[in-house]
Formats: C-alpha cells, structure tokens, sequence
C-alpha cells in the first residue's frame, strides 16, 4: 500500500473527515483490520488564512510547497492537499515535489463526467468561486460553471470561515445555503459543487434533491483508491 501525503489543517474540522472517509474506503476496499498508511502535516490554519486575505499568495504557496516536500521526504507517495482554496498555489506545491499531486478540481471533474453534467453549481470559498484557478479546470472539461450573485458568494464565505471552520453548523446556515443552492437550480444547475472541503459539515445529499457533488468526498475516495492501485 503506498502512504498518503496528507496537507491538512485548512481547516482542522475537513481535515478529520478525511481521515475518517480514507481509512473507511481502504477497510472496505480491503477488509479485516487494513487502514490507510498516511503522513498528516496539519497546518496553523490562522497564519494561511492572514495570507489568504492579505493577497499574498506567494507565501502560503511557499509554505505548502516546503510541507508537500517534507512529506515526500518522510515517504509520502502521493499528496493529497485538503482544500480547495488553496489549490490556488497548485504550481508552487508542484514545483517542490517529485512525486504525484492529486488536484481536487480534477477528480471532481472526472466525476461530473461520468454522469454527464453540462452545466454545474460552484459553491466554495470567495476566491474559489470568483477567482479562475479552480474554475478553469472544470470549464477545460468542457462542462460550463454557474456561481452565485455577489450577495450570496459573500454569505457563502462568511458562513465557511465564522462557522464551519470553527465547527458551528447552524440550522440557520443550512437553510441559507440550501435558498441559495435553489436559486442556481433555477439558473440551469444540473448539479452543485461542494467546493469547499467545510461545507458537508453542512449540507449533504439527503436536505436536497439536485445531485451534490462533495469534493471532500470525492478527493478522499480518490486518494484512497490511488494507495491501494497498482500504477
Ligand atoms: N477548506 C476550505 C476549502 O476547501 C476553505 C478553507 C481554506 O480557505 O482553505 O476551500
């Protein structure tokens, strides 16, 4: 089994779902008592964050791409960075690593293909639903990306980093996300991105009838897959 580099912390409260949802597809991939062999660099998500909002991404990149390089040293085969925020410093990582990167946009895209999605919700942090890091991937697909009127991108946004990071979920929020979720079903979604690793702490499959696609879900998945393949 090959072990997983695992760039967490971004926040903590994802970070935890990942390992629970890694070891449990490894255990019924392979049963009996077999877990995911992982190497966890959890990060001080205050000091990313400032970096976040200050627009200075060349230091959180500088940063990721040191861990991912640590990891790989301390035997990591693949890594595995548990955000999709940060995602935006994908080259800086790459830059520092010899060994594969499985980039979350990219799984998540595979998966919208395989069930044939034309036109899909982005829900996610500001910078992932503003910015094109993210988006360009899925649109490179060839599937076209609706995101939220203004209004709504800033209450997505201030709900992912005042609550769910911090692990509240309110009843109140759910509700708010799922009006706004509404809204891009009525826009032409055939299917909404969870693009933000926080947002299953919320929401999931069963408060709606649109297919979700949860990028927690499908990144941990894919990252349990990859350890136990053989290429
Ligand atoms: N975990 C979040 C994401 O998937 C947001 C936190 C961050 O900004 O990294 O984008």
């Amino acid at each position: 089994m090959k072990t997983i580099g695992l760039i967490g912390g971004m926040s903590w409260e994802s970070t935890v779902t990942y390992y629970k949802l890694i070891n449990e597809k490894i255990r019924d991939e392979l049963g009996g008592l077999h877990s995911a062999k992982i190497l966890l660099y959890s990060v001080d998500f205050d000091e990313i964050e400032r970096y976040q909002s200050n627009d200075e991404w060349d230091k959180s990149g500088e940063i990721l791409g040191e861990i991912a390089y640590n990891l790989e040293l301390g035997g990591a085969d693949f890594i595995v960075l548990c955000t999709n925020t940060m995602h935006k410093n994908y080259e800086d990582i790459k830059e520092h690593i010899n060994i594969p990167f499985i980039h979350i946009a990219e799984c998540t895209a595979d998966s919208l293909k395989k069930v044939n999605i034309k036109r899909v919700g982005l829900l996610g942090t500001k910078y992932t639903m503003e910015q094109d890091f993210y988006k360009a991937i899925i649109i490179e697909s060839g599937i076209e990306v609706i995101t939220p009127e203004k209004e709504d991108i800033e209450t997505i946004n201030s709900i992912i980093f005042d609550e769910l990071c911090l692990g509240v979920i309110s009843e109140e929020s759910k509700e708010v996300y799922l009006r706004i979720l509404d809204k891009l079903v009525e826009r032409g979604a055939e299917g909404i991105i969870l693009g933000c690793t926080e947002i299953g702490l919320l929401i999931n499959q069963e408060d709606t009838e649109i297919r979700l696609f949860d990028t927690t879900e499908i990144h941990a998945e894919t990252a349990a897959l990859m350890a136990i393949s053989d290429s």
